[in-house]
């Protein structure tokens, strides 16, 4: 049983929106600060080209750590399974995604797995490209493939934002530096990190990306394989395990999809082998998921009976 009406979705969003008042917006980012509070979306899209909206749809955010699911995918397809996880592990961690603690006690030094942010600044040190520039368009293109959407871009003023505070980022890249794990010059990797998670785009967007990945990695409107099926599964697979920081335990309870959230508010979901699912609520919960939004996937899990388990 699937939702197919934007009401059954408007009455969701009008329910969970009070948790919004509970939560807080992250604002060590600065410009993610001038969000609004109260804001929540949800859009719906099915692999038979359907979709279904509800609430603030029209507000654009920022991917932030989303974004780590599909430079997983593309440092993958760029160097292979081996290559990558010879750098970063597959277990996830009870800490928070910013955390520093586990990397001196892992020997040898490696970041537990690719969703915290040791872990994804490692894997944007893998993307191929000549330079920053060329690794970040390579990235906007498949992200552009997978919404079929080109006018997605980077939001400079948060990524700027970002760039100018992101010093426990940069500690980590110095630590990871130091062991041999990240090559190259770490403002640059700074500088290419910051602009992925700084991808502009709307719940609608979110929503289409994790269709194709429900879809094994296959666009089905144009039938092309943006993503290989095996890496598609991988990376679905992390998001299960990982993909809600320390809280992915509790949220594989009580959702029971393969997610990924963001501090900007942002979370995308998809429920195999036809759903995608983005959610935008800015108000976080103190493990910097979105309160309201993950209120809003557990409703609609209940609902419509959508945990894969
Ligand atoms: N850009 C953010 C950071 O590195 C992403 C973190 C997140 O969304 N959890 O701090």
């Amino acid at each position: 049983m699937y939702c197919e009406t934007d009401d059954e979705l408007v009455e969701l969003v009008e329910r969970a929106r009070k948790y919004t008042e509970d939560g807080k917006v992250a604002d060590y980012i600065p410009a993610l600060g001038r969000a609004e509070k109260c804001d929540l979306s949800i859009a719906l899209y099915y692999t038979d080209g359907r979709c279904f909206k509800a609430g603030d749809v029209d507000k654009l955010f920022t991917l932030q750590s989303v974004s780590k699911v599909l430079a997983l995918a593309l440092a993958i397809m760029d160097n292979g399974e081996e290559e990558v996880f010879r750098k970063v592990g597959m277990e996830p961690t009870g800490d928070p995604f910013n955390s520093i603690a586990k990397l001196e006690s892992q020997v040898p030094a490696k970041p537990l797995n690719p969703m915290i942010n040791a872990g994804a600044l490692v894997v944007s040190n893998m993307i191929e490209g000549r330079s920053t520039h060329d690794k970040l368009g390579r990235f906007l293109t498949l992200i552009h493939d997978l919404t079929n959407n080109t006018s997605i871009d980077v939001d400079h003023e948060v990524s700027d934002s970002e760039f100018e505070t992101a010093h426990l980022n940069r500690a980590l890249c110095y630590y990871m530096k130091q062991h041999g794990l990240i090559t190259g010059d770490v403002e640059d990797l700074i500088d290419l990190y910051t602009r992925q998670c700084a991808i502009k785009v709307s719940c609608l967007d979110l929503a289409r990306i994790g269709m194709v990945l429900a879809n094994k990695g296959r666009d089905p409107e144009t039938n092309r394989m943006i993503i290989p099926e095996g890496i598609a599964t991988l990376v679905k697979t992390f998001m299960v395990t990982c993909g809600m920081y320390n809280a992915s335990g509790e949220f594989a309870i009580r959702v029971g999809i393969p997610a990924k959230s963001g501090v900007s508010g942002g979370i995308i979901g998809l429920v195999p082998p036809s759903m995608g699912i983005g959610v935008y609520g800015p108000a976080l919960n103190e493990k910097g998921n979105s309160i309201a939004g993950v209120k809003l996937l557990e409703m609609l899990s209940q609902r419509y009976e959508l945990s894969i388990f």
